[in-house]
């Protein structure tokens, strides 16, 4: 016996399971499945974003079903269109294998007569979001006066949205005697009201700790100042050429404007916010689910309820004023038992802000520094050697080779390579050589000289302050990716949580980071050790710079690394971190229309150069 099936799924459902691949439940699926299936009872269960509410409504709502008749017997709220679609997929996926099970999505920014002649044709579950429920009930398009169940989704997430009044109305349409069944990730003042409002006795279901992030959310945070926002981010998206992200704004304006300067330097990004219409908000959904837009930008309305799986990182451009939204921003990553990667941005005034949130939500923040550009240039020289490294040679240019050759004639390999990497990096390196140190420090130099004083050479030369990076002879190949390899190097040298970091795993090999205090104890460990009869070996890396974490991506955002394989949207980057103070923009114009314009048209040509 499966242990879903030891839930109480019938076969049908099980099949589905199977489908999807799914193996064991999750804690909230098997404290709910049971209870829902067994009893006719409210129910309150919280649980953390990424932890598989869907199903533990979803089967049980289907099982009860009677999908003989075609009158609406359930109904599920969610907050937003993209969840509302996201949960209808899910339940037509749940249903497969059942005979005659209609399941209708209906939300705003689409045709409500089309919506309202797929009802007609007997829908037995309807999913939701408040505003066109409502709609629809006035102009008597739904009939759930005879619902048995109700499901309200993402309760926390609705509530915030300012649907409340919404909710109370579409209930006061409901039958008194179905069951309730309201799901949230926190359990908000205004979610307990809705609960002693509307529900009779509901049992309660509890995982993990109420109202905490979730703990495979790592928190970050970077002390900049407030108009270096934009360059860290670019830097930190440098630094980790694979994320996957959602970058948080707080208002619509700096959302769009910092999407725009993305894309127009360069990056995989896109803006997602309320003055867009629903027809933009859904083209760039889209191409945030098939990874073209790598960086999303987004307000927090217009991303409440995103459900894409493995976002790797989530950017706070800015701090949102509720500490509830943090929590509701930083769980868009960590999702399905994945880790992921919350960053804070924040001015030094600020501090005071993230030690609020770590007592709210009862974990530790960690304080980073931007990385320097030669630490930048670093990790994108092993991004660019491996993209060579994996670029498969296009046929397209065999008839130019003997001309080819010819010019190359008589350099020899080595001098090739250099000139390879060269043709590609000294324009990135000159734009990171003159970039100054980004972090904001209370006993740091004077913030009027930094501009002129540090551009570039501070942190380059010197290695980054008491932190020492290793080369291991271990990488993608042996199956690790950057937390596996972080939690095998902590737990074989019996290290903290923390003390392992900028893990940049390559094919064959890996880079990571550790405070100088524990090299020793790293170095000793990997003396003659071996794994499965072969020895690991770790080494001080002579490379100066370095850093990353994360997981490459293949688009790569600098270097034109778009040109080996990804896609990129904008054209070039821009040679110059914007909002950077007045005295830089005289280096801007040295160097900025070499890389800009050459990328624009190497990357129209698909090949490396
Ligand atoms: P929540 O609503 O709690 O935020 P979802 O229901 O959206 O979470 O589920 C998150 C992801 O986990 C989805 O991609 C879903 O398909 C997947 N998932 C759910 N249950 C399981 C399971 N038992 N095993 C594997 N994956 C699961
Ligand atoms: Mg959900």
């Amino acid at each position: 016996m499966t242990k879903f099936e030891a839930l109480g799924l019938q076969k049908s459902l099980l099949d589905a399971v199977a489908d999807l691949g799914f193996e064991t439940p999750s804690e909230v699926q098997e404290k709910a499945i049971p209870i829902l299936l067994e009893s006719e009872t409210d129910l309150v269960a919280l649980a953390q974003t990424g932890t598989g509410k869907t199903a533990a409504f979803g089967f049980p709502l289907i099982q009860k079903i009677d999908s003989n008749s075609r009158t609406t017997q359930g109904l599920i709220l969610s907050p937003t269109r993209e969840l509302c679609l996201q949960i209808t997929k899910e339940m037509q996926a749940y249903s497969k294998y059942e005979r005659n099970i209609n399941v209708v999505a209906i939300y705003g920014g689409a045709s409500i007569t089309d919506q309202a002649r797929q009802i007609k044709r007997g829908a037995q579950i309807i999913v939701a979001t408040p505003g066109r429920m409502k709609d629809m009930i006035s102009r008597r398009l739904v009939d759930i006066s005879k619902i048995d169940y109700c499901i309200l989704d993402e309760a926390d997430e609705m509530l915030n949205m300012g649907f409340m009044e919404d909710i109370k109305d579409i209930l006061s349409n409901t039958p008194n005697e179905k069951s309730t069944w309201l799901f949230s990730a926190t359990m908000p003042r205004e979610v307990s009201v809705i609960a002693k409002k509307f529900m009779h006795s509901p049992q309660e279901i509890t995982v993990g700790a109420k109202n905490s992030g979730a703990s495979t959310v790592q928190h970050e945070y970077y002390v900049v100042g407030g108009r270096d926002r934009y360059p860290a981010l670019k830097r930190l998206a440098d630094t980790n050429p694979d994320i996957f992200s959602v970058i948080f704004c707080r208002t619509k304006r700096d959302t769009q404007k910092v999407a725009e300067n993305l894309i127009e330097d360069g990056y995989n990004a896109g803006a997602l916010h309320g003055d867009l219409s629903q027809n933009q908000r859904d083209l760039v959904m889209n191409s945030f689910r098939k990874r073209q837009i790598q960086m999303l930008v987004a307000t927090d309305v217009a991303a409440r309820g995103i459900d894409v799986d493995d976002i790797t990182h989530v950017i706070n451009y800015q701090l949102p004023d509720e500490i509830e939204t943090y929590t509701h921003r930083s769980g868009r990553t960590g999702r399905a038992g994945k880790s992921g990667i919350s960053m804070v941005l924040i001015t030094r005034s600020e501090q005071r802000k993230i030690r609020a949130i770590e007592g709210k939500i009862n974990q530790k923040f960690e304080l980073k520094k931007v990385p320097s550009g030669s630490e930048i240039c670093g990790i994108q020289l092993h991004h660019l050697a491996n993209k060579i490294k994996d670029t498969e040679t296009n046929s397209d240019i065999d008839s130019y080779l003997p001309a080819i050759n010819e010019i190359l004639e008589g350099i020899d390999r080595e001098e090739l390579i250099k000139k390879l990497i060269s043709a590609e990096f000294t324009r990135f390196s000159n734009y990171y050589n003159k970039s100054k140190d980004l972090n904001s420090s209370d006993n740091g130099r004077e913030r009027g000289e930094r501009s002129e004083r540090s551009d570039g050479r501070r942190g380059g030369e010197t290695p980054t302050s008491g932190s020492v990076r290793y080369f291991i002879n271990i990488g993608e190949k042996d199956s690790y990716d950057w937390m596996s390899l972080k939690d095998f190097i902590r737990d074989t040298v019996g290290l903290d949580q923390d003390d392992v970091f900028k893990v940049d795993v390559k094919e064959s090999f890996s880079f990571f980071n550790t405070d100088a205090a524990v090299t020793e104890k790293i170095l000793s460990t990997f003396t003659e050790f071996k794994v499965d009869g072969r020895f690991v070996n770790v080494e001080v890396s002579k490379n100066p710079g370095g850093g990353g974490g994360g997981k490459r991506r293949s688009g790569g955002s600098s270097f034109g690394g778009g040109g080996f394989k990804g896609k990129r949207n904008g054209g070039g980057r821009r040679d110059d971190d914007r909002g950077a103070s007045k005295g830089r923009s005289r280096e801007r114009g040295k160097s900025e229309s070499p890389n800009s314009g050459k990328r624009r048209s190497q990357q129209r040509k698909g090949d490396f150069f």
